[in-house]
Protein backbone atom coordinates (compact mmCIF):
# COMPACT_ATOMS: atom_id res chain seq x y z
CA UNK A 1 0.00 0.00 0.00
CA UNK A 2 2.71 2.89 0.97
CA UNK A 3 5.06 1.45 -2.10
CA UNK A 4 2.70 3.72 -4.28
CA UNK A 5 2.63 6.77 -2.29
CA UNK A 6 5.65 9.27 -3.06
CA UNK A 7 8.58 8.95 -0.19
CA UNK A 8 11.73 11.03 -0.10
CA UNK A 9 15.00 9.47 -1.30
CA UNK A 10 16.59 9.65 2.50
CA UNK A 11 13.43 8.40 3.93
CA UNK A 12 12.96 4.52 2.00
CA UNK A 13 15.21 2.70 4.81
CA UNK A 14 12.81 3.66 7.53
CA UNK A 15 10.08 1.52 5.65
CA UNK A 16 8.59 -1.23 8.10
CA UNK A 17 11.09 -0.24 11.22
CA UNK A 18 10.84 1.49 14.14
CA UNK A 19 12.09 4.97 14.96
CA UNK A 20 12.88 5.55 18.91
CA UNK A 21 12.42 8.75 20.36
CA UNK A 22 15.41 9.78 22.82
CA UNK A 23 13.91 13.35 24.41
CA UNK A 24 14.51 13.90 28.13
CA UNK A 25 12.25 16.60 30.41
CA UNK A 26 14.31 19.02 31.98
CA UNK A 27 13.29 17.70 35.28
CA UNK A 28 14.68 14.36 33.79
CA UNK A 29 17.73 12.18 35.26
CA UNK A 30 18.94 11.74 31.60
CA UNK A 31 18.73 15.50 30.49
CA UNK A 32 22.12 15.53 28.76
CA UNK A 33 23.25 14.88 25.23
CA UNK A 34 25.83 12.82 26.21
CA UNK A 35 22.87 10.50 28.19
CA UNK A 36 20.53 11.25 24.83
CA UNK A 37 23.28 9.91 22.57
CA UNK A 38 23.76 6.62 24.80
CA UNK A 39 20.07 5.80 24.73
CA UNK A 40 20.42 6.71 20.67
CA UNK A 41 23.53 4.06 20.68
CA UNK A 42 21.60 1.37 22.74
CA UNK A 43 18.16 2.21 20.54
CA UNK A 44 20.36 1.54 16.86
CA UNK A 45 22.01 -1.60 18.63
CA UNK A 46 19.18 -3.19 19.07
CA UNK A 47 17.30 -2.35 15.46
CA UNK A 48 16.42 1.21 15.75
CA UNK A 49 16.26 2.49 11.76
CA UNK A 50 15.88 5.98 13.25
CA UNK A 51 15.74 8.54 16.28
CA UNK A 52 13.36 11.45 16.90
CA UNK A 53 15.18 14.14 19.15
CA UNK A 54 14.84 17.57 20.57
CA UNK A 55 17.17 20.55 20.22
CA UNK A 56 20.39 21.11 18.33
CA UNK A 57 22.21 20.07 21.61
CA UNK A 58 20.97 16.67 21.57
CA UNK A 59 20.83 16.26 17.84
CA UNK A 60 24.43 17.11 17.41
CA UNK A 61 25.68 14.51 20.18
CA UNK A 62 23.05 11.78 18.76
CA UNK A 63 24.59 12.71 15.03
CA UNK A 64 28.09 11.77 16.32
CA UNK A 65 26.96 8.44 17.83
CA UNK A 66 24.80 6.97 15.12
CA UNK A 67 24.10 7.37 11.88
CA UNK A 68 20.46 6.37 10.95
CA UNK A 69 18.20 9.12 10.19
CA UNK A 70 16.85 11.47 12.23
CA UNK A 71 13.83 13.17 12.98
CA UNK A 72 14.53 16.70 14.39
CA UNK A 73 12.45 18.56 16.73
CA UNK A 74 12.68 21.53 18.57
CA UNK A 75 10.15 21.89 21.28
CA UNK A 76 9.27 25.58 22.02
CA UNK A 77 7.59 26.93 25.46
CA UNK A 78 4.97 29.58 24.51
CA UNK A 79 3.71 32.32 26.87
CA UNK A 80 0.80 30.96 27.24
CA UNK A 81 2.47 27.86 29.08
CA UNK A 82 1.69 25.27 26.26
CA UNK A 83 5.00 24.29 24.69
CA UNK A 84 4.84 23.80 20.41
CA UNK A 85 6.74 21.43 18.70
CA UNK A 86 8.90 23.40 15.58
CA UNK A 87 6.54 26.33 15.07
CA UNK A 88 8.87 28.51 12.56
CA UNK A 89 11.49 28.03 10.41
CA UNK A 90 13.98 30.21 12.41
CA UNK A 91 13.24 26.79 15.19
CA UNK A 92 13.58 24.62 12.37
CA UNK A 93 17.08 25.60 10.82
CA UNK A 94 19.67 24.83 14.02
CA UNK A 95 18.40 21.18 14.01
CA UNK A 96 19.53 20.72 10.53
CA UNK A 97 22.88 22.51 11.30
CA UNK A 98 22.75 20.00 13.96
CA UNK A 99 22.21 17.25 11.80
CA UNK A 100 18.66 16.45 11.79
CA UNK A 101 17.76 14.67 8.73
CA UNK A 102 13.86 15.70 8.53
CA UNK A 103 11.72 18.03 10.58
CA UNK A 104 8.89 17.50 11.97
CA UNK A 105 6.18 20.16 13.53
CA UNK A 106 3.20 20.94 15.03
CA UNK A 107 0.42 21.01 12.47
CA UNK A 108 -2.60 20.50 14.79
CA UNK A 109 -5.38 23.32 14.92
CA UNK A 110 -3.53 25.14 17.32
CA UNK A 111 -0.21 24.94 15.56
CA UNK A 112 -2.00 26.02 12.29
CA UNK A 113 -3.71 28.67 13.74
CA UNK A 114 0.13 29.85 14.85
CA UNK A 115 1.52 29.67 11.24
CA UNK A 116 2.12 26.23 11.17
CA UNK A 117 1.79 25.56 7.14
CA UNK A 118 3.28 28.42 6.55
CA UNK A 119 6.17 27.24 8.41
CA UNK A 120 6.00 24.21 6.69
CA UNK A 121 6.47 25.42 3.26
CA UNK A 122 9.12 27.79 4.31
CA UNK A 123 11.20 24.49 6.16
CA UNK A 124 10.79 22.16 2.92
CA UNK A 125 11.66 25.53 0.93
CA UNK A 126 14.83 26.38 2.47
CA UNK A 127 16.12 23.69 4.31
CA UNK A 128 15.18 21.19 1.87
CA UNK A 129 14.83 18.41 4.21
CA UNK A 130 11.21 16.39 4.55
CA UNK A 131 8.68 17.87 6.65
CA UNK A 132 7.03 15.56 8.80
CA UNK A 133 3.11 16.63 9.89
CA UNK A 134 2.76 15.91 13.76
CA UNK A 135 -1.51 15.82 13.85
CA UNK A 136 -4.09 14.91 16.19
CA UNK A 137 -7.05 14.57 13.79
CA UNK A 138 -7.52 13.57 9.95
CA UNK A 139 -8.73 17.28 8.84
CA UNK A 140 -5.48 18.19 10.38
CA UNK A 141 -3.56 15.63 8.75
CA UNK A 142 -5.47 16.52 5.08
CA UNK A 143 -4.59 20.29 5.39
CA UNK A 144 -0.73 19.19 6.44
CA UNK A 145 -1.04 17.12 3.17
CA UNK A 146 -2.35 20.29 1.04
CA UNK A 147 0.59 22.46 2.39
CA UNK A 148 3.15 19.70 1.65
CA UNK A 149 3.93 17.53 4.31
CA UNK A 150 6.04 14.46 3.44
CA UNK A 151 4.46 12.17 6.41
CA UNK A 152 1.45 12.46 9.00
CA UNK A 153 2.44 11.13 12.28
CA UNK A 154 -0.32 10.86 14.80
CA UNK A 155 2.10 11.97 17.47
CA UNK A 156 -0.44 14.44 19.31
CA UNK A 157 -3.83 12.30 19.06
CA UNK A 158 -5.43 12.57 23.05
CA UNK A 159 -3.06 15.84 23.34
CA UNK A 160 -5.33 18.56 21.60
CA UNK A 161 -8.80 20.09 22.91
CA UNK A 162 -10.49 18.02 20.85
CA UNK A 163 -9.57 14.66 21.30
CA UNK A 164 -8.88 14.31 25.04
CA UNK A 165 -10.92 11.10 24.84
CA UNK A 166 -8.51 8.91 23.18
CA UNK A 167 -6.25 8.16 25.95
CA UNK A 168 -4.89 4.77 24.81
CA UNK A 169 -3.46 3.80 21.10
CA UNK A 170 -6.03 3.35 18.13
CA UNK A 171 -4.92 1.24 15.65
CA UNK A 172 -8.27 1.95 13.69
CA UNK A 173 -7.10 5.82 13.97
CA UNK A 174 -3.93 4.61 11.52
CA UNK A 175 -6.11 2.73 9.14
CA UNK A 176 -8.39 5.67 8.90
CA UNK A 177 -5.23 8.15 8.20
CA UNK A 178 -3.91 5.58 5.81
CA UNK A 179 -7.49 5.50 3.80
CA UNK A 180 -7.65 9.32 4.03
CA UNK A 181 -3.98 10.50 2.99
CA UNK A 182 -1.90 10.06 -0.48
CA UNK A 183 1.35 10.82 1.56
CA UNK A 184 2.45 8.08 4.25
CA UNK A 185 2.20 7.79 7.80
CA UNK A 186 3.96 6.95 10.75
CA UNK A 187 2.42 5.89 13.47
CA UNK A 188 3.66 7.81 16.80
CA UNK A 189 1.78 8.59 20.63
CA UNK A 190 0.74 5.97 23.35
CA UNK A 191 2.33 3.10 21.57
CA UNK A 192 3.19 0.80 25.30
CA UNK A 193 3.63 -2.69 23.51
CA UNK A 194 4.94 -4.89 21.00
CA UNK A 195 2.10 -6.20 19.96
CA UNK A 196 0.36 -2.05 19.24
CA UNK A 197 3.57 -1.47 17.02
CA UNK A 198 2.72 -4.62 14.91
CA UNK A 199 -0.69 -3.47 14.78
CA UNK A 200 0.24 -0.27 13.51
CA UNK A 201 2.32 -1.60 10.72
CA UNK A 202 -0.96 -3.57 10.17
CA UNK A 203 -3.26 -0.73 10.00
CA UNK A 204 -0.84 0.57 6.98
CA UNK A 205 1.84 2.87 9.12
CA UNK A 206 5.02 3.43 6.81
CA UNK A 207 6.96 3.48 10.07
CA UNK A 208 6.25 3.29 13.56
CA UNK A 209 7.61 5.66 16.35
CA UNK A 210 8.14 4.92 20.26
CA UNK A 211 9.20 7.12 22.82
CA UNK A 212 8.50 6.94 26.77
CA UNK A 213 7.99 3.28 26.70
CA UNK A 214 11.61 2.75 25.68
CA UNK A 215 13.65 5.71 26.73
CA UNK A 216 11.99 6.95 29.89
CA UNK A 217 12.74 4.63 33.22
CA UNK A 218 11.42 6.52 35.12
CA UNK A 219 7.66 6.15 33.50
CA UNK A 220 8.47 2.30 32.43
CA UNK A 221 9.27 2.31 36.36
CA UNK A 222 6.17 3.71 37.86
CA UNK A 223 3.77 1.40 34.77
CA UNK A 224 5.20 -1.70 36.95
CA UNK A 225 5.32 0.26 40.64
CA UNK A 226 1.67 0.86 39.81
CA UNK A 227 0.40 -2.97 39.07
CA UNK A 228 2.39 -4.46 41.67
CA UNK A 229 0.20 -1.71 43.97
CA UNK A 230 -2.56 -2.33 42.14
CA UNK A 231 -2.97 -5.97 42.88
CA UNK A 232 -1.91 -5.87 46.45
CA UNK A 233 -4.68 -3.43 47.03
CA UNK A 234 -4.31 -2.16 50.50
CA UNK A 235 -7.33 -2.26 52.62
CA UNK A 236 -7.54 1.75 52.97
CA UNK A 237 -8.64 1.51 49.11
CA UNK A 238 -12.10 3.04 48.39
CA UNK A 239 -14.48 3.71 45.45
CA UNK A 240 -16.38 6.50 44.93
CA UNK A 241 -20.58 5.61 43.91
CA UNK A 242 -23.06 7.59 42.92
CA UNK A 243 -26.51 7.06 41.89
CA UNK A 244 -27.83 10.10 39.91
CA UNK A 245 -31.70 10.10 40.49
CA UNK A 246 -34.25 12.36 38.74
CA UNK A 247 -35.18 13.54 42.13
CA UNK A 248 -32.06 12.45 44.32
CA UNK A 249 -28.54 11.96 43.96
CA UNK A 250 -27.00 9.64 46.66
CA UNK A 251 -23.45 8.67 46.92
CA UNK A 252 -21.13 6.63 49.38
CA UNK A 253 -17.43 5.30 49.49
CA UNK A 254 -17.43 1.84 49.09
CA UNK A 255 -14.69 -0.60 50.18
CA UNK A 256 -13.94 -3.56 47.99
CA UNK A 257 -16.21 -5.75 50.29
CA UNK A 258 -19.00 -3.70 49.96
CA UNK A 259 -19.18 -1.53 53.14
CA UNK A 260 -20.45 1.69 52.33
CA UNK A 261 -19.74 4.75 54.17
CA UNK A 262 -20.11 8.48 54.19
CA UNK A 263 -23.74 8.18 52.35
CA UNK A 264 -25.56 11.38 51.38
CA UNK A 265 -28.67 12.19 49.17
CA UNK A 266 -29.24 15.44 47.75
CA UNK A 267 -31.27 17.18 45.23
CA UNK A 268 -30.83 16.71 41.71
CA UNK A 269 -30.84 19.85 39.66
CA UNK A 270 -32.49 17.76 37.04
CA UNK A 271 -34.47 20.64 35.13
CA UNK A 272 -30.54 22.59 33.78
CA UNK A 273 -29.49 20.39 31.27
CA UNK A 274 -25.64 18.86 30.94
CA UNK A 275 -23.90 21.72 32.26
CA UNK A 276 -25.29 22.38 35.40
CA UNK A 277 -25.82 17.90 35.99
CA UNK A 278 -21.87 17.36 34.92
CA UNK A 279 -21.46 20.27 37.87
CA UNK A 280 -23.53 18.33 40.11
CA UNK A 281 -21.63 15.70 39.73
CA UNK A 282 -18.60 16.45 40.26
CA UNK A 283 -19.43 18.39 43.01
CA UNK A 284 -20.60 15.34 44.92
CA UNK A 285 -17.77 13.14 43.48
CA UNK A 286 -15.09 15.81 44.96
CA UNK A 287 -17.26 16.23 48.37
CA UNK A 288 -16.37 12.29 48.53
CA UNK A 289 -12.88 12.32 47.58
CA UNK A 290 -12.22 15.33 49.89
CA UNK A 291 -14.43 12.87 52.66
CA UNK A 292 -11.79 9.64 51.75
CA UNK A 293 -8.57 12.15 52.16
CA UNK A 294 -9.80 12.55 55.48
CA UNK A 295 -10.13 9.42 56.25
CA UNK A 296 -6.70 8.84 54.77
CA UNK A 297 -8.46 6.43 52.56
CA UNK A 298 -7.12 5.60 48.76
CA UNK A 299 -10.04 6.67 46.25
CA UNK A 300 -9.28 4.09 43.25
CA UNK A 301 -12.11 5.58 40.53
CA UNK A 302 -15.39 6.45 40.37
CA UNK A 303 -18.62 5.22 38.93
CA UNK A 304 -22.12 6.82 38.38
CA UNK A 305 -25.17 5.59 37.76
CA UNK A 306 -27.83 7.21 35.96
CA UNK A 307 -31.33 7.35 34.84
CA UNK A 308 -30.78 6.78 30.55
CA UNK A 309 -29.42 4.37 28.50
CA UNK A 310 -25.48 4.31 28.29
CA UNK A 311 -23.06 3.42 26.53
CA UNK A 312 -21.09 1.67 29.60
CA UNK A 313 -17.78 1.24 26.74
CA UNK A 314 -17.40 4.79 26.39
CA UNK A 315 -18.96 5.78 29.75
CA UNK A 316 -21.90 8.32 27.29
CA UNK A 317 -25.21 8.66 27.66
CA UNK A 318 -26.91 6.63 24.16
CA UNK A 319 -30.67 8.30 25.34
CA UNK A 320 -32.23 10.02 28.13
CA UNK A 321 -36.34 11.05 28.37
CA UNK A 322 -37.03 14.59 29.40
CA UNK A 323 -36.77 13.58 33.07
CA UNK A 324 -33.34 14.42 32.21
CA UNK A 325 -33.46 17.12 29.54
CA UNK A 326 -30.11 17.44 27.81
CA UNK A 327 -28.46 14.67 29.04
CA UNK A 328 -28.86 12.47 25.90
CA UNK A 329 -24.98 12.21 24.14
CA UNK A 330 -22.83 13.22 27.80
CA UNK A 331 -19.73 11.99 28.05
CA UNK A 332 -20.32 11.03 31.32
CA UNK A 333 -17.31 9.56 31.77
CA UNK A 334 -14.41 11.71 29.69
CA UNK A 335 -15.81 14.90 31.05
CA UNK A 336 -15.74 14.07 35.13
CA UNK A 337 -12.06 12.14 34.41
CA UNK A 338 -11.11 15.47 32.94
CA UNK A 339 -12.25 17.76 35.73
CA UNK A 340 -11.22 15.08 38.52
CA UNK A 341 -8.02 13.19 37.33
CA UNK A 342 -9.76 9.97 38.14
CA UNK A 343 -11.24 6.99 36.16
CA UNK A 344 -14.57 7.17 35.87
CA UNK A 345 -17.63 4.08 34.42
CA UNK A 346 -21.02 5.00 33.77
CA UNK A 347 -23.40 2.62 33.59
CA UNK A 348 -27.50 2.85 33.83
CA UNK A 349 -28.76 2.58 37.24
CA UNK A 350 -30.94 -0.42 36.69
CA UNK A 351 -28.13 -2.24 34.96
CA UNK A 352 -25.70 -1.13 37.73
CA UNK A 353 -28.32 -2.27 40.30
CA UNK A 354 -28.05 -5.72 38.98
CA UNK A 355 -23.97 -5.80 39.16
CA UNK A 356 -24.31 -4.92 42.58
CA UNK A 357 -26.84 -7.88 42.79
CA UNK A 358 -24.21 -10.03 41.37
CA UNK A 359 -20.96 -8.65 43.66
CA UNK A 360 -22.82 -7.81 46.92
CA UNK A 361 -26.64 -9.28 47.22
CA UNK A 362 -28.62 -11.86 46.78
CA UNK A 363 -27.60 -12.63 43.23
CA UNK A 364 -23.58 -13.35 44.74
CA UNK A 365 -22.37 -15.96 42.03
CA UNK A 366 -25.37 -16.31 40.48
CA UNK A 367 -24.84 -16.44 36.17
CA UNK A 368 -28.33 -15.78 34.99
CA UNK A 369 -30.80 -13.74 37.16
CA UNK A 370 -33.03 -10.64 36.05
CA UNK A 371 -33.77 -7.92 38.48
CA UNK A 372 -36.74 -5.69 38.71
CA UNK A 373 -37.08 -2.87 40.19
CA UNK A 374 -40.69 -1.97 41.03
CA UNK A 375 -41.26 1.78 42.04
CA UNK A 376 -42.85 4.75 39.50
CA UNK A 377 -41.12 2.99 37.17
CA UNK A 378 -40.92 -0.54 36.08
CA UNK A 379 -36.99 -1.34 35.19
CA UNK A 380 -34.54 -4.28 35.17
CA UNK A 381 -31.24 -5.84 34.46
CA UNK A 382 -29.96 -9.39 33.51
CA UNK A 383 -27.40 -11.47 33.75
CA UNK A 384 -26.93 -14.11 30.87
CA UNK A 385 -23.88 -16.74 31.28
CA UNK A 386 -22.34 -14.70 34.43
CA UNK A 387 -22.42 -11.34 32.12
CA UNK A 388 -24.23 -8.01 32.28
CA UNK A 389 -26.46 -8.35 28.99
CA UNK A 390 -26.51 -4.68 27.94
CA UNK A 391 -27.90 -5.58 23.96
CA UNK A 392 -25.85 -4.25 20.97
CA UNK A 393 -27.10 -0.69 21.46
CA UNK A 394 -27.24 -0.66 25.00
CA UNK A 395 -30.18 -0.57 24.48
CA UNK A 396 -31.22 -3.69 26.07
CA UNK A 397 -33.56 -4.51 29.53
CA UNK A 398 -36.32 -2.38 28.96
CA UNK A 399 -38.59 -4.94 30.62
CA UNK A 400 -41.01 -2.64 32.02
CA UNK A 401 -42.28 -2.02 28.29
CA UNK A 402 -42.86 -5.82 27.69
CA UNK A 403 -46.35 -5.63 25.72
CA UNK A 404 -49.78 -7.19 28.35
CA UNK A 405 -52.83 -5.48 26.61
CA UNK A 406 -52.07 -4.01 23.24
CA UNK A 407 -54.95 -2.10 23.22
CA UNK A 408 -53.94 -1.18 26.80
CA UNK A 409 -53.61 1.70 28.94
CA UNK A 410 -50.77 4.28 27.37
CA UNK A 411 -47.05 4.10 28.90
CA UNK A 412 -44.62 7.17 29.08
CA UNK A 413 -42.61 5.51 26.16
CA UNK A 414 -45.27 6.02 23.74
CA UNK A 415 -46.42 2.50 23.20
CA UNK A 416 -49.89 1.03 25.08
CA UNK A 417 -50.42 -1.86 27.55
CA UNK A 418 -46.86 -2.04 28.43
CA UNK A 419 -46.11 -4.16 31.77
CA UNK A 420 -44.74 -0.51 33.40
CA UNK A 421 -48.55 0.73 33.94
CA UNK A 422 -50.02 -2.67 35.20
CA UNK A 423 -47.23 -3.00 37.78
CA UNK A 424 -45.70 0.31 38.79
CA UNK A 425 -46.80 2.34 42.16
CA UNK A 426 -49.88 4.27 40.32
CA UNK A 427 -50.86 0.96 39.31
CA UNK A 428 -51.56 -0.71 42.47
CA UNK A 429 -53.08 2.56 43.62
CA UNK A 430 -55.51 2.29 41.07
CA UNK A 431 -56.47 -1.31 42.38
CA UNK A 432 -57.19 -0.30 45.13
CA UNK A 433 -59.59 2.42 44.33
CA UNK A 434 -59.88 3.73 47.10
CA UNK A 435 -59.29 7.89 47.79
CA UNK A 436 -57.68 7.79 51.21
CA UNK A 437 -55.30 5.06 50.07
CA UNK A 438 -53.27 7.29 47.76
CA UNK A 439 -50.09 5.85 47.57
CA UNK A 440 -48.52 2.26 47.03
CA UNK A 441 -47.42 2.71 50.58
CA UNK A 442 -50.39 3.07 51.95
CA UNK A 443 -52.17 0.20 50.15
CA UNK A 444 -49.48 -2.16 51.13
CA UNK A 445 -49.65 -0.75 54.93
CA UNK A 446 -53.30 -0.95 54.31
CA UNK A 447 -53.19 -4.40 53.31
CA UNK A 448 -51.02 -5.63 56.83
CA UNK A 449 -53.45 -4.34 58.83
CA UNK A 450 -55.92 -6.34 57.19
CA UNK A 451 -58.22 -4.61 54.74
CA UNK A 452 -59.37 -6.83 52.50
CA UNK A 453 -59.85 -4.36 49.52
CA UNK A 454 -56.25 -3.57 49.62
CA UNK A 455 -55.04 -6.98 50.44
CA UNK A 456 -57.11 -8.34 47.17
CA UNK A 457 -55.12 -4.77 44.83
CA UNK A 458 -52.00 -6.41 45.88
CA UNK A 459 -53.23 -9.94 44.34
CA UNK A 460 -54.22 -8.01 41.10
CA UNK A 461 -51.53 -6.15 41.03
CA UNK A 462 -48.82 -9.14 41.37
CA UNK A 463 -51.34 -11.21 38.76
CA UNK A 464 -50.41 -8.35 36.06
CA UNK A 465 -46.51 -8.63 37.33
CA UNK A 466 -46.81 -12.52 36.76
CA UNK A 467 -47.86 -12.01 33.13
CA UNK A 468 -45.30 -9.75 32.26
CA UNK A 469 -42.44 -11.76 34.19
CA UNK A 470 -43.37 -15.15 32.32
CA UNK A 471 -42.42 -13.71 29.24
CA UNK A 472 -39.24 -12.75 30.60
CA UNK A 473 -38.47 -16.31 32.56
CA UNK A 474 -39.95 -18.03 29.09
CA UNK A 475 -37.07 -15.82 27.28
CA UNK A 476 -34.52 -16.23 29.36
CA UNK A 477 -35.07 -19.39 31.78
CA UNK A 478 -33.22 -17.30 34.75
CA UNK A 479 -32.01 -19.37 37.91
CA UNK A 480 -33.57 -16.07 40.04
CA UNK A 481 -35.91 -13.03 40.54
CA UNK A 482 -34.44 -10.31 42.29
CA UNK A 483 -37.11 -7.78 43.23
CA UNK A 484 -36.29 -4.38 44.37
CA UNK A 485 -38.03 -0.29 44.41
CA UNK A 486 -40.87 1.38 46.60
CA UNK A 487 -42.96 -1.67 46.14
CA UNK A 488 -41.13 -4.12 47.85
CA UNK A 489 -40.49 -1.87 50.89
CA UNK A 490 -42.45 -3.55 54.03
CA UNK A 491 -44.15 -6.07 51.56
CA UNK A 492 -44.62 -9.61 53.20
CA UNK A 493 -47.15 -10.34 50.40
CA UNK A 494 -45.43 -9.97 46.87
CA UNK A 495 -43.42 -13.06 46.60
CA UNK A 496 -45.84 -15.84 47.38
CA UNK A 497 -48.35 -14.04 45.35
CA UNK A 498 -46.34 -13.62 42.34
CA UNK A 499 -45.16 -17.51 42.77
CA UNK A 500 -48.98 -18.62 43.29
CA UNK A 501 -49.29 -16.49 39.93
CA UNK A 502 -46.30 -17.35 37.83
CA UNK A 503 -46.85 -21.42 38.68
CA UNK A 504 -49.80 -21.48 35.90
CA UNK A 505 -48.17 -19.19 33.21
CA UNK A 506 -44.79 -21.09 33.16
CA UNK A 507 -44.37 -23.71 31.30
CA UNK A 508 -42.39 -26.72 32.49
CA UNK A 509 -42.71 -24.53 35.77
CA UNK A 510 -41.77 -28.38 37.82
CA UNK A 511 -38.27 -28.47 36.00
CA UNK A 512 -37.13 -25.25 36.62
CA UNK A 513 -35.74 -23.97 39.89
CA UNK A 514 -36.18 -20.26 39.55
CA UNK A 515 -35.98 -18.60 43.04
CA UNK A 516 -37.99 -15.39 43.61
CA UNK A 517 -36.49 -13.03 46.18
CA UNK A 518 -36.01 -9.71 47.01
CA UNK A 519 -33.32 -7.08 47.09
CA UNK A 520 -31.53 -6.85 50.29
CA UNK A 521 -29.38 -3.63 48.88
CA UNK A 522 -32.78 -1.72 49.00
CA UNK A 523 -32.05 2.13 47.82
CA UNK A 524 -28.34 1.65 48.38
CA UNK A 525 -28.13 -0.87 45.44
CA UNK A 526 -27.46 1.81 43.09
CA UNK A 527 -24.50 3.41 44.97
CA UNK A 528 -22.82 0.17 45.18
CA UNK A 529 -23.76 -0.76 42.06
CA UNK A 530 -22.27 2.42 40.34
CA UNK A 531 -19.11 1.54 43.02
CA UNK A 532 -18.99 -1.85 41.64
CA UNK A 533 -18.87 -1.29 37.65
CA UNK A 534 -15.96 1.23 38.78
CA UNK A 535 -14.47 -2.08 40.23
CA UNK A 536 -14.11 -3.76 37.41
CA UNK A 537 -16.17 -3.25 34.16
CA UNK A 538 -18.84 -6.61 34.69
CA UNK A 539 -18.18 -7.14 30.96
CA UNK A 540 -20.71 -7.07 28.13
CA UNK A 541 -22.44 -10.15 27.39
ZN1 LIG B 1 -43.85 1.40 27.64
Amino acid sequence: MTASRPVPACCHDLEGGLVVSCQATEEDFFSDPSLMAGFARAAVAGGAIGIRANGPADIHAIRQAVSVPIIGIQKVPQPSGKTVITPSLEAARPLVGAGADMIALDCTDDGQRNGALTALRRIKAELRVPVLADIATIEEALAAQEAGADFALSTLRGYTPETTQYQTFEPAFIAELVRALRVPVMAEGRIETPQQARQALDAGAFAVIVGSAITRPTEITRRFVAALRHGHQSRNAVWVGIDLGATNTKSALVGSDGTMSHSSSVPTPWNGGREPLLDHLASVADRCLKRAADEGWSAQAIGVATAGWVDSNAGQVVYATELLPGWTGTPIAAELERRLGLPVAAENDANAAAVAENRFGAARGSRDFVCISLGTGVGGGCYIGGRLSRGSHYLGNALGHVCLEPEGLPCSCGQHGCLEVYANAGAVVRYAGDPSLDTAEKVIDAARSGSPAAREALRVHARRLARGCASIIHVLDPQMLVFSGGLTENNPFLVADLEKELRPRVSVWSLRRLHLCLSRLGYAAGVLGAASVAMEPPGVA
